[in-house]
C-alpha cells in the first residue's frame, strides 16, 4: 500500500489524518522550543500547558461538572481492572459487576484476586449477543461500586441507558465508546478508558472521577496505585506518557473542530447506520452478533455463512483499502471498529463491498 487505508482495526485505531499531520509538522520544534515534544521536561510549562489543556478540553467536550478530575494514569485500561478494587474494596465493601463481555469479566476476575466480590447481572448465557437489561441488576448487600462495561469492543454491544445506582457509585469502562456521544458524566463517580481508540495512542488510560472519590481512595496502598497521587500532582508524580497525552490534546482539538459531542454522534450514528443497514439487507448472508437493541456503535459484528468465506472476506477488503476487518477470535466473523476517527466515506465503503462481496459468493 503507498496510500493511507480505512482503519477498522479495534485499538490502536484509525486516528484523524489532520492530527497526524500537525503532530508531524511540530515533531521536530514544539512551540519553539527547539525541541519534540518527546524531548520536552514533563514539568515544563509547555508540556504543563499540554496536560492541563487535555484536562480542560475533555471537560468541556463532555460537559464534565465541576466536582471532577481528568487524571492520566499508566498501565492502560487494565491497569484501572486492579486500581478500582484496590481504592474501593476496603472496609468489608463488596465490589458489584456486570458482566457483558471479555473485558467485563476480566475486570471481575482482577477484582475477586483483591476482596469480596459479586456478579450484579451477566449475559455470558446470552454468549454476550446483548448488555444486560436494567431491571435484571441485582446489587449485593454494602456494595462498594457497581461496575460496567459501557460498550464491549469484541462482541459489539454498547449500553444505551445506564443504571440508576443511587448512593452506590457507579463505574464504567469506557474504552471503546468515550467521548463517542452524549452521556450525563453526573451519574458516574469514575469513568475510566484505554486512549487508544478514540482518545490518541496507545499508552494512557484517562480517568475521569469524581472528588468524594479522590477523598475515599485507599490510603493503604502504594504510591503509583492510589488514586490521589494522581489528582494532588495533575498526573505529574512520575513522568507520564507524554507523547500520547500531546496527541490526546491534538484528538480532542479535532472533536472540537469537528463540532463537538453533538456532531460526532450523529456522524456515529449514520456511519453505523451505514453498516448495519448493509448486514440486514443481505438476506441473512450477513449475520450481526448483537441483538438490535445492544448494537454498537462503535464495533460492528457479524458473520458471514462460513469461516473460509469470512478469510475470504478480510482478504478481498484489505486487498481495496479496507483493513484490520478480522473479527476477534471469541466471536469470529467480522469486526468493524468505526470510532470517532473513522471518516462517513469508510463506512459507505466497507458497505459498498460488502454488496459486491455477497453477490459474486452467495
Ligand atoms: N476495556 C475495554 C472495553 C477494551 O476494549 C480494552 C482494550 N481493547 C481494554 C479494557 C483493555 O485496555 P488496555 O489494553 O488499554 O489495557
Amino acid at each position: 500500500m503507498t496510500e493511507r487505508v480505512f482503519n477498522f482495526n479495534p485499538g490502536p485505531a484509525t486516528l484523524p489524518l489532520a492530527i497526524l499531520e500537525k503532530a508531524q509538522k511540530e515533531m521536530l520544534n514544539y512551540n519553539g522550543t527547539g525541541m519534540s515534544v518527546m524531548e520536552i521536561s514533563h514539568r515544563s510549562k509547555d508540556f504543563e500547558a499540554i496536560i492541563l489543556g487535555a484536562e480542560a478540553l475533555l471537560k468541556e467536550l463532555m460537559a464534565i461538572p465541576d466536582n471532577y478530575r481528568v487524571l492520566f494514569i499508566g498501565m492502560g485500561a487494565t491497569g484501572q481492572f486492579d486500581m478500582i478494587p484496590m481504592n474501593y474494596i476496603v472496609d468489608g465493601k463488596i465490589g458489584n459487576y456486570v458482566i457483558t463481555g471479555s473485558f467485563a469479566n476480566k475486570a471481575y476476575k482482577e477484582a475477586v484476586k483483591v476482596g469480596p466480590t459479586h456478579i450484579a447481572a451477566s449475559t455470558k448465557d446470552l454468549n454476550f449477543t446483548r448488555v444486560a437489561n436494567l431491571d435484571e441488576i441485582q446489587m449485593s448487600e454494602n456494595p462498594a461500586y457497581l461496575h460496567i462495561t459501557s460498550n464491549n469492543t469484541i462482541f459489539g454491544t454498547q449500553w444505551k441507558e445506564f443504571p440508576d445506582t443511587g448512593d452506590v457509585p457507579l463505574i464504567a469502562d469506557m474504552s471503546s465508546d468515550i467521548l463517542s456521544r452524549k452521556i450525563d458524566v453526573s451519574k458516574f463517580a469514575l469513568i475510566y478508558a484505554g486512549a487508544q481508540k478514540n482518545l490518541g495512542p496507545a499508552g494512557a488510560a484517562v480517568v475521569i472521577i469524581r472528588d468524594d472519590m479522590i477523598e475515599k481512595s485507599n490510603q493503604n496502598l502504594p504510591t503509583m496505585l492510589k488514586y490521589d497521587t494522581y489528582a494532588k500532582n495533575n498526573s505529574l508524580y512520575n513522568t507520564p506518557a507524554s507523547f500520547t497525552i500531546y496527541m490526546i490534546k491534538l484528538m480532542l482539538e479535532w472533536v472540537k473542530e469537528q463540532g463537538g459531542l453533538d456532531v460526532i454522534e450523529k456522524r456515529n450514528e449514520e456511519k453505523a447506520k451505514i453498516v448495519y443497514d448493509a448486514v440486514d439487507a443481505s438476506n441473512g448472508f450477513y449475520k450481526g452478533h448483537a441483538e438490535v437493541g445492544s448494537r454498537s456503535l462503535m464495533n460492528v459484528t457479524f458473520r458471514l455463512p462460513n469461516e473460509d468465506l469470512e478469510k475470504e472476506f478480510v482478504a478481498e477488503a484489505a486487498k481495496v483499502g479496507l483493513a484490520g476487518l478480522k473479527g476477534h477470535r471469541e466471536v469470529g466473523g467480522i469486526r468493524a471498529s468505526i470510532y470517532n476517527a473513522m471518516p462517513v466515506e469508510g463506512c459507505r465503503k466497507l458497505a459498498e463491498f460488502m454488496k459486491e462481496f455477497q453477490a459474486k459468493k452467495a
